[in-house]
C-alpha cells in the first residue's frame, strides 16, 4: 500500500469496505475499476481491460472504465447476474480540492435493492429476503420489495429446506444473514436457488423505521426485519418512506406446496424453460395492471386454506361472471390506473418526473368510477373492497390544477405547471409572452421603418435576439442605430438598444419560469410524499379486484366451474380437465375425466401405458385443488372438494439433472418429505416412484410406500405406477383402488383414450409407444419376441435373464418347464423342495 499513489490508497481504503462488490470509483468523467474488479468486470461486460501505473513505477494496476453517463447500462448487466455495484462519486469539486480529491460510496446497488432496469419485472415483486437462524430449529424470515414498499415477516419451524422453500416462493434475489451464519446452510441454499448472499450484522431497526414494526409482538420477528431495515438503510443511503408497516403472515395461513412440487406442477413457470409461459399463472393472467398481475402470482404461490376467505373470493368472481357489462367497464377503468405502488416507491425515492405524477392523477380520477362500479355489482366481499377507499381527494385536486398535460420528462426544463397554479409563475410568464408579441410586432416596425421586405427577428442560443438584414439590403439600415452582432455569408446580423433590453427581460422570465417550475414541482412531490400510505392502500384494493375480474373472465372463456367444499374428505370432479393441457390441445381433443375419492377410495392406484395420460390426470387434480384455493373457477362440471392442507408432488424428472443429485435420490428425498409432513388432509401425487433402481427394489419400495400412506396417513394420493403387480394391492388394502387410463388396439396400434376408468390396465403398451415414436421396424418386432419370451419367464427369473438373442428355444424349454409346474400350482410359488430342484439345476454348465 505504501507504494501506491494517494489515490490508489484512497481506493484500496474505500474497496475495504465493499469486498463483495465491484467498486464504481469516479474519476472525472468516467467509473474506473481497478485490480480484480477490472479484471472480471471487464470480462462480464466485454469493455477493454488496460492498466496504469502506480507510484512505485514497477507494477502496473489493472483498470477499466465506463463513461459515467452510459454507466447505468452495465450497472445493469452486473445486477442482472447478481453482483453487486458500489457507487463511489467525489465528494468535493476538484477544482477546490487540497491533494486528493474527496470520494464516497452514496450508494450499494444489489439485486435486492435494485429500484429499475431490467431486473424489474412489471409483474414480479422484487423481494429481498432477510433470514435469521435462532438455532432451535427456528428461523425468522422477512421480506421487502423497495419498489413498492411492501414488507412480510413469519418465523418458520421444522428444518432449514423450509427456509430454503419459502425463500424460493417469494422469489427472492438476494438474501440477508447474520455474518456467523453456518457455511453448511448457506451452501444447501445456494445450490438449489440463485441468490446473492450478504450480511448485516445490526438488527436495530433504525430510528425511522421503528413505526414499521408497532405490530410486532416478538423479538424474533423484530430482530429479523431489523436486520433487514438496517442493511436497507446502510446500503441506500436514502428516502424509505413508502416502507409500509411490515405485515405478519403466518406459513400456516397457506396452503404449502413445497419447492420441488411447486416447480413440478407448473404454478408460475414451466419446468423445462423457466417461463411464465405454459405455466398456470400464464394461463390466468388476464390482469390489467402491474399491481394486478404481481397480486395473481403471489395468490397462486399461497393457496387459502380458511373457507370464508376463498368463498369471498368466489363470490365475487361468480358475481363478475354474470355481470358482464359491470365486469367490462371495471376492466375498462383499471386499464387506466398505473403502477400506483411503484409510482409511491419512487415519489419516497425522489425520483418521480413529472409524466409519472400525471400517470398518478390518471389513475387517481378513475377511483371514484371503479368504486362506483363495484358498488353497483351489489356483492357483499366487493363492497368491502370498495367503500372504505380513500380517493384521495385533495390530492387529486392538487395535482389536476397544478400539473399540465404532457409534460416533458425533464424536471428541469419548464412546461411542467398549468397556468393558474401560481401566481408569480403566471407573472413571469405573462412577461415572457408579452415580450415575445413584442418581439413579433418588431419586426414588423423594423421593415416599416427601413422600408425592408425580407427583414427578419429572430433567435439563437449564442446570439440571443437579432434582427436579420441581407447584405444587399444594408444600404436601408439607419448609421448608429443598429449593433453588427454576427455576420452570415449572405446577411449581417444586429441587434438595437431596445431590443437589447426585451431580451434580458425575456430571458430573464424564462430562466426565473424554469427555476420555479422546477422549486414548484419539487413542492408537489414532497406534497404527494404524505399521500403515500393511503395510495398504497389503495393500490392494494385495486389490485385485488384487477386479479378477481381475471379469474372471472379466465373462468368465463375457458368454461370453468364453481368449486364447493366439504369437510368429509371427499373429492368429487365431473369431467374435470388439465387447464393448461386443455389449453394447448386444440379445442375437443382433451379427454375429461372424474376423479372419485372417499373413505374407500383414498389411494388410486393408477396403471396404463405411457403416454396415456397419468401424469396429466394427477396434476389436474392438484391444479383444480390450487384454483379452487386460490378463489378461482376450476376446470370441470361439477367439483366438491375438501380444503387440502398441503399438496405433495414426485412427478417427472426434468429438473433433476441439474441439482446435481441422482434422479433416485431425489425421488427418495421428495417421497421422504411427503410421507413425513403430509396429514389426512393433504393430497400426494406420485409418479412411478421406483422407477430409477432395479425392478425388485423398485416395486418393493413403491409397495412399501402406498401400504405407509394407507395405514399411517390416510392422505388422498395418487400413485401411478407401471408395475402393474402392485394391482394386487386392491385386495388388501381396504381404502386403494386400481383404475387405469384406457386405450385400445386399432390395427396392431395403440390408440390413448385418456380416459380414466377404474380397474387396472391389463396390458403393457410400450412397444406400441416406440412404434408411435417410428423406431426402426426391426428393433419393434425384436422387442415383441423378447416380450413373448418374458412373459412366459417366472417372475424370478425376469431380471437376472438375457433374452438370448440366437437360442430363445432352449431358454425357453427351461422356462417353461418351470411355468407349466408353476401353473399346476394352485399359487404362484413353488415348494421349497423344488425351488431347491430348480436352483441346482440353473447351476449345472449345460454347455
Ligand atoms: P403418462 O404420464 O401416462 O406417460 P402424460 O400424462 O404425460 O402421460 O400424457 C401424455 C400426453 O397425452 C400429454 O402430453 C397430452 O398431450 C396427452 N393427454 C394426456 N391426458 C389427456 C387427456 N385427458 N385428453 C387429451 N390428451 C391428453
Amino acid at each position: 500500500m505504501a507504494e501506491h499513489t494517494p489515490m490508489i490508497k484512497q481506493y484500496l481504503t474505500i474497496k475495504a469496505q465493499y469486498k463483495d462488490a465491484f467498486l464504481f470509483f469516479r474519476l472525472g468523467d468516467f467509473y474506473e475499476l481497478f485490480f480484480d474488479d477490472a479484471k472480471k468486470a471487464s470480462q462480464e461486460l466485454e469493455i477493454t481491460l488496460t492498466s496504469r501505473g502506480t507510484g512505485a513505477e514497477k507494477e502496473r494496476i489493472p483498470m477499466c472504465g465506463v463513461p459515467y453517463h452510459s454507466a447505468e447500462a452495465y450497472i445493469q448487466q452486473l445486477i442482472e447476474k447478481g453482483y453487486k455495484v458500489a457507487i463511489c462519486e467525489q465528494t468535493e469539486d476538484p477544482r477546490q480540492a487540497k491533494g486528493v480529491v474527496k470520494r464516497e460510496v452514496v450508494k450499494l446497488i444489489t439485486p435486492g435493492t435494485v429500484m429499475e432496469g431490467k431486473v424489474i419485472q412489471e409483474k414480479e415483486n422484487n423481494f429481498i429476503a432477510s433470514v435469521t437462524d435462532f438455532s432451535d430449529e427456528t428461523y425468522g424470515f422477512a421480506m421487502t420489495d423497495l419498489t413498492t414498499g411492501q414488507s412480510y415477516v413469519t418465523v418458520l419451524q421444522d428444518s432449514w429446506q423450509e427456509v430454503i422453500n419459502e425463500v424460493a416462493t417469494t422469489g427472492a434475489k438476494e438474501v440477508i444473514f447474520a455474518p456467523n451464519i453456518l457455511e453448511e446452510k448457506l451452501t444447501q441454499m445456494t445450490q438449489q436457488l440463485q441468490v446473492t448472499v450478504s450480511y448485516e450484522e445490526s438488527v436495530e431497526p433504525p430510528e425511522g423505521l421503528l413505526n414499521l414494526c408497532n405490530d410486532l409482538g416478538q423479538q424474533k420477528l423484530i430482530v429479523t426485519f431489523g436486520r433487514l431495515c438496517a442493511y436497507l438503510v446502510r446500503t441506500q443511503k436514502r428516502s424509505l418512506d413508502h416502507l409500509q408497516p411490515v405485515v405478519y403472515y403466518s406459513p400456516t395461513d397457506f396452503m404449502r406446496i413445497d419447492l420441488h412440487s411447486k416447480r413440478n406442477l407448473e404454478l408460475v413457470e414451466t419446468i423445462r424453460e423457466k417461463k411464465k409461459k405454459g405455466s398456470l399463472l400464464w394461463l390466468l393472467d388476464k390482469t390489467v395492471t402491474a399491481m394486478g398481475g404481481r397480486l395473481l402470482k403471489y395468490w397462486l404461490e399461497r393457496p387459502l386454506l380458511n373457507q370464508g376467505k376463498i368463498e369471498n373470493r368466489l363470490s365475487m368472481v361468480e358475481t363478475l361472471i354474470d355481470e358482464y357489462f359491470g365486469r367490462e367497464e371495471l376492466r375498462e377503468l383499471l386499464k387506466e390506473v398505473y403502477d400506483l405502488e411503484r409510482l409511491a416507491g419512487k415519489v419516497a425515492y425522489g425520483n418521480v418526473n413529472a409524466r409519472e405524477l400525471v400517470q398518478l392523477r390518471r389513475s387517481l380520477q378513475q377511483i371514484p368510477n371503479i368504486i362506483t362500479t363495484v358498488q353497483n355489482l351489489n356483492n357483499r366481499y366487493g363492497d368491502t373492497l370498495v367503500n372504505d377507499i380513500d380517493t384521495c381527494e385533495d390530492l387529486l385536486l392538487m395535482l389536476e390544477s397544478s400539473l399540465k398535460e404532457n409534460p416533458p420528462i425533464s424536471i428541469k426544463d419548464g412546461g411542467i405547471i398549468s397556468d393558474g397554479y401560481n401566481e408569480q409563475l403566471d407573472q413571469y410568464r405573462d412577461a415572457s409572452r408579452n415580450g415575445k408579441s413584442w418581439l413579433a410586432q418588431l419586426e414588423q416596425k423594423e421593415r416599416e421603418a427601413t422600408g425592408i421586405r425580407s427583414l427578419k427577428v429572430g433567435y439563437n442560443k449564442v446570439f440571443g435576439y437579432y434582427i436579420e438584414v441581407t447584405r444587399a439590403n444594408l444600404v436601408h439600415l439607419e448609421e448608429g442605430r443598429y449593433e453588427r452582432k454576427q455576420t452570415l455569408s449572405n446577411a449581417e446580423r444586429f441587434i438595437t438598444p431596445e431590443l437589447k433590453e426585451k431580451e434580458a427581460l425575456i430571458l430573464e422570465a424564462e430562466d426565473k419560469i424554469e427555476q420555479l417550475e422546477y422549486d414548484l414541482f419539487i413542492q408537489i412531490r414532497e406534497n404527494v410524499k404524505g399521500y403515500i400510505a393511503k395510495l398504497q392502500d389503495v393500490a392494494q384494493k385495486i389490485s385485488e379486484l384487477d386479479v378477481l375480474q381475471s379469474f372471472a373472465l379466465v373462468s368465463e372463456e375457458n368454461r370453468y366451474t364453481k368449486p364447493k367444499f366439504n369437510d368429509e374428505r371427499h373429492i368429487s370432479i365431473a369431467e374435470g380437465r388439465h387447464p393448461v393441457v386443455e389449453k394447448v390441445l386444440s379445442s375437443g381433443e382433451y379427454v375429461a375425466n372424474d376423479v372419485i375419492m372417499n373413505e374407500e377410495r383414498e389411494i388410486l392406484l393408477i396403471t396404463g401405458p405411457n403416454m396415456a395420460g397419468k401424469s396429466t390426470y394427477m396434476r389436474q387434480l392438484a391444479l383444480i385443488s390450487v384454483l379452487a384455493q386460490v378463489g378461482c373457477y376450476v376446470p370441470a362440471n361439477s367439483v366438491d372438494l375438501p380444503i387440502f392442507d398441503q399438496i405433495f408432488t414426485r412427478i417427472g424428472a426434468a429438473d433433476d439433472l441439474a441439482s446435481g443429485q441422482s434422479t433416485f435420490m431425489v425421488e427418495m428425498l421428495e417421497t421422504k418429505n411427503a410421507i413425513a409432513k403430509a396429514t389426512e388432509r393433504s393430497l400426494i401425487l406420485l409418479d412411478e416412484i421406483g422407477r430409477g433402481t432395479s425392478t425388485y427394489d423398485g416395486m418393493a419400495l413403491a409397495q412399501a410406500i402406498v401400504e405407509y400412506i394407507h395405514h399411517e396417513i390416510s392422505a388422498k394420493t395418487l400413485f401411478s405406477t407401471h408395475y402393474h403387480e402392485l394391482t394386487a394391492l386392491e385386495q388388501e388394502l381396504p381404502a386403494l383402488k386400481n383404475v387405469h387410463v384406457s386405450a385400445v388396439e386399432e390395427d396392431g396400434k395403440v390408440v390413448f383414450l385418456h380416459k380414466v376408468v377404474d380397474g387396472q390396465a391389463d396390458k403393457s403398451y410400450g412397444i406400441h409407444v416406440a412404434q408411435l415414436a417410428n423406431l426402426p421396424e426391426q428393433v419393434i418386432s425384436r422387442a415383441k419376441t423378447i416380450l413373448t419370451t418374458l412373459e412366459n419367464q417366472p417372475v424370478t427369473e425376469k431380471e437376472r435373464t438375457v433374452v438370448a438373442n440366437e437360442a430363445p428355444v432352449q431358454l425357453n424349454l427351461f422356462n417353461e418347464t418351470i411355468e407349466s409346474k408353476q401353473k399346476k400350482q394352485t399359487g404362484s410359488n413353488l415348494s421349497d423342495h423344488e425351488q431347491k430342484v430348480v436352483s441346482s439345476l440353473k447351476k449345472l454348465d449345460i454347455l
